[in-house]
């Protein structure tokens, strides 16, 4: 391992593909290669590492804890505004990056993605800033409820919006006055390592904000485990997250895990139709890597026909191709592995004789690239309408009447979000209420109001972020009680 590291460029950006410890750049001597999903081609041999390099950085943040924390919101803030604005200054850099490591769309990472990164972190530094501790008395005392900043927090990131999530997730650590070890996930790792960078930049002390890089049962494993830290937050498959929240109970350390999705999109007859077709046709723009998409399609029969007829000609409208193109609006799977693997579900769901209504083979336009894909199953049992592809794969059901679509809502293991289509707000609270997710949203998708919770039930999730639900999990709440009369 050395601490003198070489940079590679990527679309143009210059980015160190190694980890970011203690303010500094450190190199793995072992490697491995990250590939662009676009051409399939490696851009980059990045750092691999293991438990030594995972020790290094918990300790770095451990030691660069007592100064962060003791800054105070206020004083943290300053430096995390700070970061946001380099954010800002960096869309271009950071977007190119990204799409070169992940394929998410060019124009959307420009537009809105990369900016979300800036407000989160703002978002989450005037919120902790605006905490007002709760005061009261009873039982002849003064009471106080403290928000003590945790200790070192261990971050893990997937690879379906490494920039986006990393922000979103390490925001309200920092602002609650954690130290941060971040692992990014090893398809897409590059966008953290120029976030660490821009922290860097903003004056955040070394130690502050670190990155690892490797793979999960690697480094992520040695880090998840490692007794100093004091948080494990998670974003990834329930498999993983099992054996994370595994780790973390071993050292009594809170854990929280946003984890798979196998969304109901429900279609009711008083529905706009126009609309519920069209959302249902966009989700599959990142080529449906997206944990919230809504991707079992659950129709009312009186309508299915005409939804369909719709939801196809939408899907008609779309333009597989270079996700650097502005007219392309559906972008490639990230890795040839995941290509497999979701070609393995389609292949396994016509073996089993569900009717795939469209697409189910690979594209021709590009290496990466699967078409889009409708399948109508025989059973809802079928793996393929109850196993999370995390690809552009949507299945297809009826109801007649709404505590059917209810029960089908219901029917998986997960429960992370749900997207109901209708123009009754008795129903739209009715089954709202009834669908089993941490987020139903009706007649709209994506929707994200930054201080709402938001997180997953069942093996979707444990625990909330968002808004103080994750403040509150990055801080140790103190009771503080003073006899009355006896302090002056
Ligand atoms: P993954 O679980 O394979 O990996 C996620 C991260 O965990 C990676 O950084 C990986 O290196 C790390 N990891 C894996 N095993 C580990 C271990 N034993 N110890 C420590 N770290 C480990 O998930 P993925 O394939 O990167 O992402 C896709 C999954 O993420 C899908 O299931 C998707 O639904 C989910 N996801 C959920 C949300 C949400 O907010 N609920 C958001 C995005 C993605």
């Amino acid at each position: 391992m050395s601490s003198v590291t070489g940079r590679v460029e990527v679309a143009g950006v210059e980015v160190s593909p190694d980890h970011f410890i203690g303010g500094e750049r450190v190199a793995s001597q072992s490697r491995f290669e990250d590939v662009s999903p676009i051409d399939a081609g490696v851009i980059a041999e990045v750092s691999r590492g293991g438990e030594r390099e995972a020790d290094q950085a918990v300790q770095a943040a451990n030691e660069a804890f007592p100064g962060w924390a003791a800054l105070g919101p206020a004083g943290r803030a300053g430096y995390i505004h700070r970061l946001a604005d380099l954010i800002d200054e960096n869309v271009e850099r950071l977007a190119a990056v990204e799409n070169a490591d992940m394929a998410m769309l060019l124009r959307s990472l420009r537009a809105r993605v990369i900016s979300r990164g800036a407000k989160n972190f703002r978002s989450y530094a005037d919120l902790a800033t605006a905490y007002e501790e709760r005061d009261w008395h009873s039982l002849g005392t003064w009471n106080r409820v403290q928000r003590m900043p945790a200790g070192p927090a261990a971050v893990i990131t997937p690879w379906n919006a490494p920039f986006m999530l990393s922000t979103w997730k390490t925001a309200p650590a920092l602002a609650a006055g954690c130290t941060v070890v971040l692992k990014p996930a090893e398809w897409s790792p590059l966008s953290c390592s120029i976030l660490a960078e821009l922290a860097a930049e903003a004056g955040f002390p070394p130690g502050v904000f670190n990155v690892l890089q490797g793979y999960g049962e690697e480094v992520g494993a040695s880090l998840v485990s490692h007794p100093l830290l004091k948080r494990v937050s998670f974003t990834g498959s329930p498999e993983a997250g099992r054996q994370i929240g595994v780790a973390a109970a071993r050292n009594l350390v809170p854990f929280t895990a946003e984890m798979g999705g196998k969304g109901p999109l429900i279609v009711f007859e008083d529905a706009d139709l126009d609309a519920a077709a069209r959302k249902a046709a966009g989700q599959y723009d990142d080529s449906g890597q997206v944990c919230l998409a809504g991707t079992r399609l659950i129709v009312q029969e009186s309508v299915a026909d005409e939804f369909l007829e719709k939801f196809h000609r939408y899907l008609d409208e779309q333009v597989l191709g270079d996700p650097r193109e502005d007219s392309t609006t559906i972008s490639p799977l990230i890795h040839p592995e995941h290509l497999q693997r979701v070609e393995g579900f389609v292949e396994r769901a016509r073996a089993e004789g569900h009717r795939i209504v469209r697409g189910g083979r690979r594209s021709e336009a590009g290496p990466l690239f699967y078409e889009p894909t409708l399948i109508e199953p025989t059973s809802n049992d079928a793996e393929i309408v109850q196993s999370e592809v995390f690809g552009p794969v949507l299945t297809f059901q009826t109801f007649s009447e709404e505590e059917e679509a209810v029960a089908l809502a219901n029917s998986t293991e997960y429960g992370l979000s749900g997207v109901l289509y209708t123009t009754s707000l008795g129903r739209a609270d009715r089954v709202g209420r009834q669908v089993r997710a941490g987020i139903v949203w009706v007649n709209t998708f994506l929707v994200r109001d930054l201080t709402a919770p938001f997180g997953g039930m069942d093996i979707s999730g444990i625990g909330r972020e968002g808004g103080d639900y994750a403040l509150d999990f990055y801080s140790e709440l103190k009771t503080l009680q003073i006899l009355e009369g006896s302090v002056g």
